[in-house]
């Protein structure tokens, strides 16, 4: 089932880690707080197809803020 990935941002420690393994899904803002994106549209709101779930979790395992969440 696709799956939606957002950021706490209020927890994100801006190592940049996401954003660097994995810019596909995730990029830093202005302030360097990650967010979740499609494209840079739907942000910290970014769809996830079945095939890229594996690869988002591990993100979210390795997330030092423990930040990265499933919306759904
Ligand atoms: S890995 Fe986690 S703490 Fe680091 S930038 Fe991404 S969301 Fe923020």
């Amino acid at each position: 089932m696709p799956r939606t990935v957002y950021v706490d941002k209020k927890e994100c420690t801006s190592c940049g880690q996401c954003a660097e393994n994995l810019p596909r899904y995730f990029q830093l803002d202005s302030s360097a707080i990650s967010q979740s994106h499609n494209n840079g549209e739907n942000i910290n709101n970014a769809d996830v197809p079945d095939m890229d779930v594996k690869l988002v979790q591990s993100e979210m395992d390795e997330c030092p803020g423990e930040c990265i969440l499933w919306k759904r």
